[in-house]
Formats: structure tokens, C-alpha cells, sequence
């Protein structure tokens, strides 16, 4: 039987100690605030982020939304930035993406304030996850991947790793934080040959390339510890990752499933970078 390593208890403990420390900084008079900045009403964004203040609210953080017309110009857009930046009573900031075209996000990623980048959208952020610097806010679903592991006590050190997919959102700033776990890991991309054999010769296998239920078990061993951070359309209307859940899922040692995985651990971690974020502007 393989292990299912389900997101749920991850989520639970995470909270829980995330509402132990949010009481800490509210009896030392601080209260967290996250400030969600969402540019036009995409059904999608406006579900995320109904979705984010409730579990914000479940754990004692509160949130202040700015909702922006979808035709905002630049300018404006990075006058608002530049208040919530300066708001010392905000936080973290998470800005919805992807933005409209007329804002350019290769300008608004050096314009957050890197202390409160709690989506690690800097390059500021982005340099010290490279450089092993833990003092910075890392990518959330890497973060996640990284919390599913050590949750389920899965060793990292000295372990093969493979990561399937090579993004500067997923598979490289992954790649690197498991290198600072001493994993030894390998990345594969679009153009990596006979990744079969690379992936069976594992210890663990993360798969982020976006591609619907491309791994088989052609792909794993009884010994894979499979972690999906794929979000797909299945093409019938369901949610489907990266892994052929059903096809592998009696085959390898461990697997995260889709949805119910790196997802829902991914909002979890936001939380958290909101409280360390809190906590790190308080030395300030
Ligand atoms: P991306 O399109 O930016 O990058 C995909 C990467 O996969 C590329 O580096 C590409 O070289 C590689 N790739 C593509 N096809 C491949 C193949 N056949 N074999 C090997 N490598 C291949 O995607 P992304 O933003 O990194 O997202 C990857 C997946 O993760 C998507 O399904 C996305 O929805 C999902 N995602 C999930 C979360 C979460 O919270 N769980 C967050 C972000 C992204």
C-alpha cells in the first residue's frame, strides 16, 4: 500500500502553529495584515481571494483588499503599490497575477517592498533563495513541496531528487532549496532525454511541467516517493496533475494527490510568509 500524502494534516498543523504566534504578536499590540492587491474581477481571482481572507480570518490575521479597474495605468497602479509599501501597518503583500498588459511586471517585481514580498515575486527574494539566504520570502509552492516532505519526515539529505520542470515560479528556486536541504537533485526540462530512466532511478520525484497526467508508471518505482505539483484541466472539467494519480498510485512508496496536495499547502504557506514577514518587521 502506498502512503497518500495528503495535504490536509500539513494544513492543520501549519495553522496551528501559525495561530499560536499570530496570539504572540497580538498580545505584543501587532497585528498581522495581509493587503491583496487585485487588478480587474476575474471570477477566478475574486474566488482565490475570498478564498485567502477566510483563512487569514481562520488563523487571526486580518487582510485589506485594494481592488483596481482592469484598465489601470501604470502609473496609478505604482502609486497604489507604493502606498502599501509605506503602510506601516500592512505586512505582506500579494498582487494577483497574471496583471493586464499595459502593466509591466518586469518593472512592478523591483517596485514591491522585498520585506513584505510575501509571493517572492523580487528578484531581491528570488537571489537569496540562490544564495541559501533563509532570511528572505521564498517562493510559496516551492515552500510547500519543501513542508510536505519534512511533514511526512521524508529525508532529503543525501537522497536523489528529480524535479520535472525548470520555472523560475516552481522547478529552479525548488531545485535550489533542495540542494540547501542536501538533496542531490537533478532538472529535467522539455528537452531532457529519456527522462523515464532518470525519474525510476529516484528517490523522489517532483513533477511541475504542466502537463496533464503525463507520468505513468513507466516513470516510477515501489521505491518513488511521487510529489504532483501539476494543476490541470483534465479536459473533462476536473482538476488533474502532472501525474497519472490512477495509473501510479498502487506503484511507488508515496504520493501527493491532485487536488488536495501541493495546492492546498501552497495557500498555507502564504499565511505563514504573512506571520514570518510580521515577525521580521518587527527587528526593524
Ligand atoms: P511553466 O509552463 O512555466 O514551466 C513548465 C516547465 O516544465 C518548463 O520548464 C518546461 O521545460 C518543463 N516541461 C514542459 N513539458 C515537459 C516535458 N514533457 N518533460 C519535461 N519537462 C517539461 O509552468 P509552471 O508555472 O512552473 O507550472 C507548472 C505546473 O505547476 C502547472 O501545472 C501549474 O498549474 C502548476 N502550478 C501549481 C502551483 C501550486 O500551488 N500547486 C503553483 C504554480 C504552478
Amino acid at each position: 500500500m502506498s502512503e497518500i500524502l495528503s495535504a490536509k494534516p500539513v494544513v492543520l498543523a501549519l495553522k496551528n502553529n501559525l495561530r499560536e504566534e499570530v496570539a504572540k504578536l497580538k498580545d505584543a499590540g501587532v497585528n498581522p495584515l495581509l493587503g491583496i492587491i487585485r487588478v480587474g474581477n476575474r471570477p477566478d481571482d475574486v474566488y482565490y481571494e475570498n478564498s485567502i481572507i477566510k483563512n487569514c480570518e481562520s488563523i487571526g490575521i486580518e487582510t485589506k483588499k485594494y481592488s483596481l479597474a482592469e484598465d489601470i495605468e501604470m502609473q496609478e497602479f505604482t502609486e497604489v503599490l507604493k502606498q502599501v509599501n509605506d503602510d506601516p501597518s500592512v505586512h505582506g503583500i500579494l498582487i494577483f497575477r497574471p496583471l493586464p498588459k499595459q502593466l509591466d511586471e518586469d518593472v512592478i517585481k523591483y517596485l514591491i517592498a522585498p520585506n513584505k514580498d510575501i509571493d517572492c515575486m523580487s528578484p531581491l527574494n528570488l537571489v537569496k533563495v540562490f544564495e541559501g539566504d533563509t532570511g528572505g520570502l521564498v517562493p510559496c509552492t516551492p515552500a510547500a513541496v519543501i513542508e510536505i516532505l519534512k511533514h511526512y519526515q521524508i529525508e532529503l539529505k543525501g537522497k536523489n531528487v528529480v524535479v520535472m520542470g525548470r520555472s523560475l515560479v516552481v522547478g529552479k528556486p525548488l531545485s535550489m532549496m533542495l540542494l540547501q536541504e542536501n538533496a542531490t537533485v537533478t532538472i529535467c526540462h522539455s528537452k531532457t532525454q529519456d527522462m523515464q530512466q532518470i525519474a525510476k532511478k529516484a528517490d523522489i520525484i517532483v513533477a511541475a511541467m504542466g502537463k496533464a497526467k503525463l507520468i505513468d508508471d513507466s516513470y516510477v518505482s515501489e521505491q518513488s516517493i511521487v510529489i504532483d505539483v501539476g494543476i490541470n484541466d483534465d479536459g473533462n472539467g476536473k482538476i488533474c496533475g502532472d501525474v497519472d494519480y490512477d495509473a501510479v498510485v498502487d506503484k511507488v512508496k508515496a504520493i501527493t494527490p491532485v487536488p488536495g496536495g501541493v495546492g492546498t499547502v501552497t495557500t498555507a504557506i502564504l499565511l505563514k510568509h504573512v506571520v514570518k514577514a510580521c515577525r521580521q518587521s518587527l527587528k526593524n
